[in-house]
């Protein structure tokens, strides 16, 4: 199956898209009543995806679409070109999702800590509808790069990117007061990673001569450290942890670290539960690696190749009252 999300930012509607896939191609000689690409859409999912047809994915069906493993219909397509479709694997859609579940215009702000190559940030800002504030940091000055293309192609009018390290900016800064949310999707192993198509790696925690064990230590100290400073921010009250990494070391393990550390008891934070994080979603977190506790294990979700995505993770932080928390 290849997957192809919708950008909304790019100005068109997904009718538009859906009349576009639908129309009748033109004939050999160039003739047909209209230049689309024939295709039909399933009204449920079928894998594997019979040729010529596609569905709306039952988890992100305001946004991503299922196509054919061979599908490259996109290539040269102006859709493509303009950023009207971007091409993003599912399970990487979905920190995006559980991040901004329930928000409204308005609510405040947003960081994506760990943004390039982009793919989550352009859809974080579309789940804006482009406006607002998206604060987006990114360390490596190549990723940086690249990430400016992409929210440029993505047409993302509401994003601030910075070529910075995340964990030195100031959660005190005035400039982050209104922030209510933040994506943390840092490195990591990338063990999860069938479909490399989204994902440029570059990987600058870890040395390739460290061995696995020590890698994934090293791994973990820093996401740890990541989900430590985002729950610093003064009115965060949601945030998202994502890996595409389906070792424990740096999943389960890493969210219940955090947990226990005395910062995300003194600012409140808390596992967000099952029916706030794609409830629909089947496949849950590993209760052994998660102390036993079998609340804690439904709140996060996994993904695996056989799930039709790549391996991958998310968990949700949530706390009530952020703004009671602020210190006078
Ligand atoms: N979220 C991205 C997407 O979906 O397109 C992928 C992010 S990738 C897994 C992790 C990124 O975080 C890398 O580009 C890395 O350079 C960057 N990074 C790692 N540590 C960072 C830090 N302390 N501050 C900012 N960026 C960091």
């Amino acid at each position: 199956v290849r997957y192809v999300r919708f950008n909304p930012n790019a100005g068109r509607s997904i009718k538009q898209l859906f009349q576009y896939l639908e129309s009748p191609s033109p004939d050999a000689k160039g003739k047909g009543k209209s230049a689309g690409k024939g295709m039909e859409r399933l009204q449920d999912a079928v894998y594997p995806v019979p040729q010529g047809k596609y569905f709306l994915d039952p988890h992100l069906d305001d946004v991503l679409l299922a196509f054919p493993g061979n599908t490259t219909w996109w290539l040269k397509d102006d859709w493509y070109e303009n950023g009207g479709i971007i091409l993003q694997d599912k399970a990487s859609c979905m920190p995006a999702k559980v991040l901004m579940e329930g928000w409204r215009d308005g609510e405040g702000e947003c960081i994506d800590a760990t943004a390039a190559p982009g793919n989550k940030t352009s859809y974080i800002s579309a789940l804006m509808h482009n406006k607002g504030k998206l604060y987006a940091f990114e360390r490596s000055p190549n990723r940086f790069k690249t990430l400016e293309r992409m929210l440029q192609k993505a047409h993302c009018k509401n994003v601030d990117a910075q070529r910075a390290d995340f964990l030195e900016s100031d959660p005190r800064d005035e400039l982050y007061g209104n922030v209510t949310r933040i994506l943390l999707d840092p490195s990591c192993s990338g063990s999860g990673i069938v479909n490399r198509l989204d994902y440029l790696l570059e990987d600058d925690v870890v040395e390739e001569t460290d061995a696995k064990a020590e890698r994934l230590e090293k791994l973990a100290a820093f996401q740890l450290q990541m989900i430590q400073h985002a729950f610093k921010f003064t009115a965060a009250k949601r945030i998202v942890y994502s890996t595409c990494s389906i070792h424990a070391e740096e999943d389960e393990r890493v969210v219940l670290s955090a947990l226990k550390s005395g910062i995300a008891k003194e600012r409140g934070w808390a596992l967000a539960p099952r029916d706030s994080v794609i409830p629909s979603w089947e496949r849950r977190g590993r209760p052994e690696e998660m102390g036993g506790d079998d609340d804690l294990a439904q709140g996060v979700i996994r993904c695996l190749p056989e799930d039709k995505t790549n391996g991958f993770f998310v968990a949700c932080f949530v706390r009530d009252d952020p703004t009671g928390l602020r210190p006078s």
